[in-house]
């Protein structure tokens, strides 16, 4: 099973004589290593990094064929149309879209040794005819791809893939296992090794995603986010974009409403004919269709290397979904940005949709009856998936017995074999006396799990904390903070409402944002909750007369709307600032803010502003982009090449990119192409202290940017 060990040139060289490619990334060389020399191995490493390649190599390189476990059919398409085209017809798959006689004929083909690779489901493992294939050929290698699917307390559970335990005990006994995953937690990397019955050597590759700008912009409610997300959709139409929503009718609604704008937008979820996702997703792929709005379903094993553009209408389900989703974009490399959308409202919708997907006790009990009563004697009970959901009265939108079985199987109360046909086949077995105990166990911590993961991804969102920061310290990287890549550590000012015209003026933020917030709240003549006091803060025309009559109006009016109110946000969450019921004018009663401690005061920091932005009702709004008016291609050569200058510089003083200028002014820079000091002075952004440390340098960026001489001056 296991070659001798390779010498590096040696391997590099069949990694270019078989696919290619120059030289192995991170992580993959030594992912090939442990597999060729016969050690089980798991490797966490991000979406778009090349795991495929860990077991394509060792596939073609190791004398018995491999296994490959993979959870979708558009995955394992996928996966083999990106097989090199020599090794094309050594690699095959057998999936539900294969027909009985090409399965036949690709079995065959593997029996005469003509296959390297097999792509299946996992359900596939559980027929008991593919079970006799395994027993007959001589496999090498299992790869497990997206194997975080074998945890249970995962947010994507499979319970298919707990079958491969057996078949690593079984029939691929004598197979070396790897297991694949983009997202695992530091519980989750030595969860699935014991899942699968297999101590594993683990490589992990830090799964910070230097491309992308993550940006989350808090908005008041759904009005609000579908103005963003039109206005957000037509500042770029030309780019490669996906938004994700996460009911199907939000996802018609979002493209028809694009569409109305002009913009080439079509909806996609699991519900469409096949024929016509696969006429969308094709579109999508050649890029005659820029924008694709989708449920999650959209994008699994879709190697589209430019999408400049994700944006999250909701809240995904786990900081795992967040990755996943985000991750689709900027596979090339290239600069991409991701934006999530976050309200209240949404939040609160999360944790009431996390709850509602789990197994109930209920239903377990049903789902148990039914098998009973199908019971003949000792005989094992063979039924259909969707028979058992009818008979246990489940709702079939949501909720899958195949789950539930895997919670009785945990349980000890039933045993899932080789399935017979489509229909799975169950053994009962005695009810342990402490079964009703087990249940509520398993189900208590499932919940716990899923209510954690909601927890987690709505705190990703309401924190203050660098973006990547944070993703990072979920999967137990370590990054650095600032990044320079997210709405914390680099800011957009609000440019929609600096769109609007500047028409007041606020004061500069204050040193210490989070100790004016309390000075605001401790000040109020009228309790306020947060949306009023938020309006307070940043002096909203929309502010009621408690805001407008209090000496703190405006005090933090040159942020956006969005940073203050994830500021009171947190403030909150930390017990800052506590949050306690009113009366209400009409009877009723609202979260009113109080004063709670203000020992561990956080440092929030306020992006240097210029002082001045619109009053207007910012809220809605949030930190759109472009800003301003779009600029010409050869405003554009000397915006990026700005840009270039502002990130080395940025990482030459350790400090974010904002520090150095904001967006904003080096779009005014691009635009006005100055040539000397004085007209540098001139552009709004650029005070003396900059001028002094950076003017020269800027001036001899834009010098040398310059297409010839035909420049305009001034705009
Ligand atoms: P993942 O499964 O980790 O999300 P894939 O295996 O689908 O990523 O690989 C993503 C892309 O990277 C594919 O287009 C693949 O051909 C490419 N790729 C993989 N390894 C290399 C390499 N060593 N050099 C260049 N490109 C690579
Ligand atoms: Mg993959």
């Amino acid at each position: 099973m296991s070659a001798a060990p390779a010498p590096s040139g040696a391997l590099r060289a069949e990694l270019r004589r078989l696919f290619g490619f120059e030289d192995f990334r991170q992580g993959q060389e030594e992912v090939v290593r442990h597999v060729l020399a016969g050690r089980d191995c798991l490797a966490v490493m991000p979406t778009g990094s090349g795991k495929s390649l860990c077991y394509l190599l060792p596939a073609m390189l190791l004398p018995r064929p491999t296994l490959v476990v993979s959870p979708l059919i558009a995955l394992m398409k996928d996966q083999v149309e990106h097989v090199p085209e020599a090794l094309r017809n050594t690699v095959t798959s057998i999936h539900s879209q294969v027909g009985p006689e090409d399965v036949a004929a690709r079995l065959h083909a593997l029996g005469e040794g003509r296959v390297r690779i097999l792509f299946v489901a996992p359900e596939r493992l559980r027929q008991e005819r593919f079970a006799r294939v395994l027993a007959s050929v001589p496999f090498g290698l299992l790869a497990i791809d997206e194997a975080h699917c074998v945890s249970m307390w995962g947010h994507d559970f499979r319970p298919d893939y707990l079958f491969l335990h057996r078949v690593l005990g079984g029939p691929l006994r004598g197979a070396t296992a790897m297991a694949l995953t983009a997202t695992a937690t530091l519980a989750l990397s030595a969860e699935i090794p014991r899942a699968l019955g297999r101590e594993m050597a683990l490589v992990r590759t830090p799964g910070i995603r230097e491309n992308l700008r993550y940006e989350v912009v808090t908005l008041e409610d759904e009005e609000a986010k579908k103005r963003y997300t039109d206005r957000w959709a037509r500042a770029a139409p030309g780019e490669s974009t996906i938004i994700y929503a996460r009911a199907r009718m939000q996802c018609e609604r979002l493209a028809r409403m694009l569409q109305q704008g002009g913009l080439s937008a079509a909806h996609y979820h699991a519900e469409l004919p096949p024929a016509e996702r696969a006429a969308i997703q094709e579109r999508f792929l050649e890029g005659s269709l820029r924008t694709i709005v989708a449920t999650t379903a959209f994008g699994m094993g879709i190697d589209k290397p430019d999408i400049r553009r994700v944006l999250l209408y909701n809240y995904p389900s786990s900081v795992e979904d967040y990755v996943q989703q985000v991750g689709r974009a900027g596979r090339d490399g290239q600069p991409s940005t991701c934006v999530l959308l976050a309200t209240r409202a949404d939040a609160g919708n999360l944790r009431r949709f996390t709850r509602g997907d789990l197994p109930t006790l209920e239903e377990l009990r049903r789902v148990w009856s039914a098998l009973r009563a199908r019971r003949r004697g000792d005989e094992d009970v063979v039924v259909s998936a969707g028979e058992l959901a009818r008979a246990a009265d489940l709702d079939a939108q949501r909720k899958s017995p195949i789950v539930h079985c895997g919670v009785l199987e945990r349980a000890g109360l039933i045993e899932r074999r080789y399935d017979a046909g489509s229909d799975m086949r169950i053994a009962m077995l005695p009810p342990p006396a402490d079964a009703a105990a087990r249940l509520g166990a398993l189900l208590e911590r499932m919940a716990a799990e899923a209510a954690q993961r909601a927890e987690d991804v709505v705190a990703f969102g309401e924190s203050s904390r660098c973006r990547h920061l944070q993703v990072a310290a979920h999967f137990g990287d370590v990054l650095l903070p600032p990044c320079t890549r997210c709405d914390i550590c680099a800011p957009r000012l609000d440019p929609a409402a600096e769109a609007a015209g500047a028409a007041r003026a606020f004061p500069p933020p204050p040193a210490d944002p989070a100790g004016a917030i309390l000075d605001a709240v401790g000040a109020l003549r009228w309790p306020l909750g947060v949306a009023g006091l938020v309006d307070l803060l940043t002096g909203s025309v929309s502010a009621g007369y408690a805001g407008r009559s209090s000496a703190h109006y405006g005090a933090l009016g040159a942020l956006p709307r969005s940073t203050v109110k994830r500021w009171v946000l947190e403030l909150v969450r930390g017990g800052h600032l506590e949050a306690y019921q009113e009366a209400s004018r009409d009877g009723g009663t609202y979260a009113a803010l109080r004063v709670g401690t203000r020992a561990g005061l956080p440092a929030f920091h306020a992006a240097p502003a210029s002082g001045k932005r619109a009053g207007g009702r910012g809220g809605a709004a949030g930190a759109l982009e472009p800003p301003g008016q779009p600029l010409s291609p050869a405003e554009q050569a000397t915006a990026a090449a700005l840009r270039a200058w502002r990130l080395e510089e940025a990482r030459r003083i350790a400090k974010p990119s904002y520090v150095i200028m904001q967006d904003r002014t080096l779009q005014a820079i691009a635009q006005a192409g100055p040539r000397s000091l004085a007209e540098l002075r001139h552009i709004h952004g650029m005070g003396e202290r900059r001028i002094e440390e950076w003017g020269e340098q800027i001036l001899a960026v834009v010098a040398q940017s310059e297409p010839g001489s035909g420049r305009r001056q001034g705009s």
